[in-house]
């Protein structure tokens, strides 16, 4: 495999769901199937060359199932810094907060301390935890952030929903590890990666809004980016503005 094969010009791309694997496909004028894992995110994504069709492309991934399970598994592990009780810290939209361990009489739970003083965000103090085995320590935090940013999204929805004039039926939250988000466009229906509780709103917003982009134009050509601009004027910014 070539480095240029992955820089040559889309004519056409596409987002198909395998195997519970979530892939984009670029069609290029290039003679053979490539296949790249992100070593960030471990997200997939293939290269073909133009009119393949989704029968090739099953074929080619089932192949490579076992290949592609393990170094995503591999990446994935090396990449679990975000929700790390060892390191003490955790990032919470975009700043980093030292974890504290604190305990009193009642249930387990988690609670925030913004601080005042810039160099520092704050703290996240996990209470009670020392009576939890860590698969719970693992669930109560999660519960946390889910719910953060369950909050925080349906806020964003509602804004969203009047501005681009279409209605969402459902938004969900799920552990994705390939993506920040994913939607049904026919359904309308937006699932986003708790991942997203790490990364700062503006960066939640820009997830969002792309996934009602779909809704319009589902895959990520010209029209796509033609919406989004509409939509969405400065999401080219906000696409990299994950953290402070
Ligand atoms: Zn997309």
């Amino acid at each position: 495999m070539t480095r240029s094969t992955f820089k040559r010009k889309i004519y056409n791309s596409e987002i198909i769901d395998l195997e519970g694997l979530s892939i984009q496909i670029d069609y290029k004028k290039i003679n053979r199937i490539y296949l790249k894992i992100n070593a960030r995110d471990a997200s997939l994504k293939i290269c073909a060359p133009l009119k393949t069709n989704s029968q090739i492309i099953h074929n080619f991934v089932n192949k490579k199932l076992l290949w592609i399970e393990q170094n995503r598994q591999k990446i994935l592990h090396k990449n679990l810094s975000n929700f790390n009780f060892q390191a003490k810290i955790i990032r919470y939209l975009g700043k980093t907060y030292r974890i504290e361990l604190k305990s009193d009489h009642t249930k387990p739970r988690v609670e925030i301390d913004f601080n005042q003083d810039e160099e520092v965000a704050g703290s996240i103090f996990l209470i009670n935890f020392e009576k939890c085995d860590e698969l719970n320590k693992n669930k109560i935090l999660e519960k946390f952030l889910r719910d953060k940013l369950s909050e925080i999204a349906f806020q964003l929805l509602e804004k969203w929903q009047k501005i681009a004039q279409v209605k969402v039926e459902f938004l969900g939250i799920k552990k994705m590890h390939t993506r920040y988000g994913s939607c049904n466009p026919r359904h309308k229906r937006i699932w986003l990666s708790l991942s997203l509780i790490h990364y700062k709103i503006e960066f939640i917003e820009y997830v969002i809004v792309h996934e009602i982009a779909h809704f319009f134009v589902q895959n990520h050509g010209q029209k796509f980016y033609a919406k989004m601009d509409e939509l969405m004027p400065n999401w080219r910014s906000l696409k990299n503005l994950k953290v402070d």
